[in-house]
């Protein structure tokens, strides 16, 4: 049941950074095909937070040849979930005692793995988007001996470095393969080109002087929106192919409501419409009437248990496969151009376009 939560136990608690946490879950043996994941996957958490139900996703920075299931959840100021986290459960808590409703792993963000390649990847991080990346480079490195990996990753200062002894241990044991560079904005590492935020400017030195990019296989991008944007920017200048770069989101600020007001597709969004959504191997149905925002929401309203985290356009939770009729779909940061060819849609961001449509969730 790739779509329902499970209740899971927390083996153990531990402090990265002055404000981030990671969370190591026990798998007992009769989930673990369940929950077996991909490195870059993430998981989505869900708890009662002062009485609300809060559902929020976070990446794997355990790599799938470790065996382990743990995340890593930065506090943002003002957070609901990642200050729960942070804060509110009980570090250093006898094992067996706090569990937490996980659902199973998810997301497209992700390394395929090749034992025979020979490949040349390279990521660049900021803050806590490190979390599937370094996944990524510990099941890459342990498992292709013969591909090459080269790491940026920005963050203000050397204290807020997540994973930094990790990082530490990976360029040790394979300094021939792994080249790691820190970029810090709010402290001068003693050299200009890694002092500040990774931008267009730093990123077209790296190109022309620490990496080729015309030799890279790959390109993986997590953080801030305006990092992602700056390194695809120039991603294009050097003519690099947009196949070759992937990335995931965490968050889009004030994203959602400028999407709404200024589109006119919504406009020829239906009053009337049946709703079909396969989830589970399970068929749902119900009316939309319009007084919901959106399908899941439509979806909820009729009690039905919708797959959904971020509600913003950012995570895949609500990932699913329009097989019949037409929706819109107003924002979309997770699925990449050939899924929406090939006709997904994030759920939370669709109204209906047609008077019957029918989703699966588990395309
Ligand atoms: C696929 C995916 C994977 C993710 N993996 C991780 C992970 O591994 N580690 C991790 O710490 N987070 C991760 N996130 C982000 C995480 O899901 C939450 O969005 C984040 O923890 C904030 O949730 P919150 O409830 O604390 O804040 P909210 O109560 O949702 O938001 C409070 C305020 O902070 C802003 N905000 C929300 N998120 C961020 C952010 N990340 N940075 C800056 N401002 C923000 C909001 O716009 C809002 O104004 C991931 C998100 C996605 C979609």
């Amino acid at each position: 049941m790739e779509h329902q939560f499970y209740s899971l136990l927390l083996r153990e608690i531990r402090q990265e950074t002055p404000d981030c946490v990671s969370l190591e879950f026990e798998v007992p043996v009769s989930l673990c095909d369940v929950f077996a994941y991909r490195a870059g996957q993430y998981l989505t958490l869900r708890a009662e937070i002062d009485g609300e139900e809060v559902r929020r996703s976070y990446s794997l920075c355990s790599a799938p040849y470790e065996g382990r299931w743990r995340v890593a959840v930065k506090e943002v100021p003002g957070g609901r979930f990642s200050t729960f986290v942070n804060r509110r459960l009980p570090k250093g808590f006898a094992s067996g005692e706090v569990r937490l409703d996980v659902m199973p792993p998810q997301g497209d963000f992700v390394f395929d793995v090749d034992e025979q390649s020979e490949g040349f990847y390279v990521f660049f991080a900021a803050g806590s988007g490190i979390t599937p990346v370094i996944a990524m480079l510990k099941e890459g490195l342990y498992r292709e001996s013969k591909s090459r990996f080269v790491l940026f990753y920005g963050n203000r200062t050397s204290e807020h470095i997540i994973f930094r002894e990790e990082l530490a241990g990976l360029k040790n044991c394979y300094s021939d393969r792994f080249s790691l560079y820190y970029v810090m904005s709010a402290e001068h590492p003693g050299s200009e080109l890694f002092y500040g935020r990774i931008n267009k400017e730093k990123c077209r030195v790296f190109f022309s002087t620490l990496i080729n990019p015309e030799e890279v296989d790959d390109f993986y991008l997590c953080g801030p929106l305006g990092m992602i944007e700056e390194v695809e920017a120039v991603l294009e200048e050097f003519s690099v192919p947009s196949g070759k770069w992937h990335k995931e989101l965490f968050t889009v600020e004030g994203a959602a409501a400028s999407a709404k007001q200024s589109s006119t597709v919504e406009q020829r969004a239906v009053a009337r419409a049946l709703i079909e959504v396969i989830i589970d191997d399970e068929i749902f149905r119900f009316e939309w009437d319009g007084t919901e925002d959106n399908i899941v929401d439509a979806g909820l309203a009729n009690q039905i248990d919708m797959p959904y985290s971020c509600k913003g356009g950012v995570c895949s939770t609500c990932k699913a496969k329009v097989l019949e009729g037409e929706v819109h779909m107003r924002m979309n940061y997770a699925l990449e151009e050939d899924q929406v060819e090939g006709g997904y849609v994030l759920s939370c961001q669709c109204v209906p376009l047609s008077e019957k449509v029918v989703l699966s969730f588990d395309d």
